[in-house]
C-alpha cells in the first residue's frame, strides 16, 4: 500500500497559541490513517510546544526553513542541529525563499546536505515561473534545480527524501492540471533514474503544491507518481484540511478496492 503524505504549510501565520489552537481542532476531526501521513509546517516558534501537543499517531512537524550551517555567529537563524528533536522534516527551498529571500540554488544544496547530516527528511520544493513555463523551460529549470539540489546526495539518500513539485504561478492562484502534473512528476523520477538509480526513483516521494483544495484531490492523485500535496493556504483551515485528508483516504480506500477486484 502506498502512504500518502499531506503536509501543511502554515507560512507565517499563527502565533504559538493560535498554533495550539489549530492543533487541537484538528486533532478532533483528523482520524488515524494506516494509509496517510499527516505534517504540520508552523512558524519556528510553535514548533516547540506543539513538539509537546501532538499526537505522534495523527502528527508530524516540519520546519518551513533552517540554515546550513550547525552552529556559529549566524544571528537569527536556525539550524537544523537544533531542530533535529523537534521535527521529522524540514522544507527546503520554497519558491518563496528562493525569491524573496534570495536563496540561490547552492544554499539550497547545502540545506539539503544540512538536513540530512541532521537526520531531518528534506521536503525540497521545485518548480517554474509562469514566464519559464510560457517559455517552454519548465523541465530545464525542474533540471537545474534537482541536478544542484541533489549534488552532494547518495542514491540511498536521495530515495529517502521528498520532492514538492511546486509550480510558482499555481501557489496561491489556480491549481495546475493533472496533465501538467504528470509531466513534470514523471520528469522529476526520470531524472533521478538516470543520474542516480531506478530504485531512488521508485522510493522518493513526489508531492504536488499549489493551489490544492479538496476538489481537485481525487484528480490528482490519479495522476501516476504523486504521493501527497504540500498545502499553503487551505491548511489554516481545520474543516478544509480535514476535508483533503479524509478525500485522500477515500481515494486510498477505493483505489486500493478496485485493485483487489483487478
Ligand atoms: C505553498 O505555500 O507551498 C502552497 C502550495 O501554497 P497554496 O496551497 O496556498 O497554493
Amino acid at each position: 500500500m502506498r502512504k500518502l503524505l499531506i503536509v501543511g504549510n502554515w507560512k507565517m501565520h499563527l502565533n504559538a497559541s493560535q498554533a495550539s489552537l489549530l492543533v487541537h481542532r484538528l486533532s478532533e476531526r483528523i482520524k488515524i490513517h494506516r494509509d496517510i501521513e499527516v505534517v504540520l509546517a508552523p512558524s519556528m516558534l510553535a514548533l516547540q510546544p506543539l513538539s509537546l501537543q501532538i499526537d505522534r499517531r495523527k502528527f508530524r512537524l516540519a520546519s518551513q526553513n533552517a540554515y546550513f550551517h550547525d552552529e556559529g555567529a549566524y544571528t537569527g537563524e536556525v539550524s537544523f542541529t537544533m531542530l533535529r528533536e523537534l521535527v521529522h522534516y524540514g522544507i527546503i527551498g520554497h519558491s518563496e525563499r528562493r525569491h524573496i529571500f534570495d536563496e540561490d540554488l547552492n544554499m539550497v544544496r547545502d540545506k539539503m546536505a544540512a538536513a540530512i547530516r541532521n537526520e531531518i527528511t528534506p521536503i525540497l520544493c521545485v518548480g517554474e515561473t509562469k514566464h519559464e513555463r510560457q517559455d517552454g523551460e519548465t523541465k530545464q529549470v525542474l533540471h537545474d534545480q534537482l541536478m544542484t539540489a541533489l549534488s552532494n546526495l547518495t542514491a540511498h539518500e536521495v530515495g529517502k527524501i521528498v520532492i514538492a513539485y511546486e509550480p510558482i504561478w499555481a501557489i496561491g492562484q489556480v491549481a495546475a492540471k493533472p496533465d501538467q502534473v504528470k509531466d513534470a512528476v514523471a520528469y522529476t523520477r526520470g531524472y533521478i533514474a538516470d543520474v542516480f538509480n531506478d530504485s531512488a526513483a521508485k522510493k522518493v516521494r513526489v508531492l504536488y503544491g499549489g493551489d490544492v483544495a479538496p476538489e481537485v484531490i481525487h484528480g490528482l492523485l490519479a495522476v501516476p507518481g504523486v504521493d501527497g500535496f504540500l498545502i499553503g493556504r487551505a491548511s489554516l483551515n481545520y474543516q478544509t484540511f480535514a476535508d483533503i485528508v479524509e478525500a485522500a483516504h477515500r481515494w486510498q480506500r477505493n483505489h486500493e478496492t478496485s485493485k483487489e477486484g483487478e
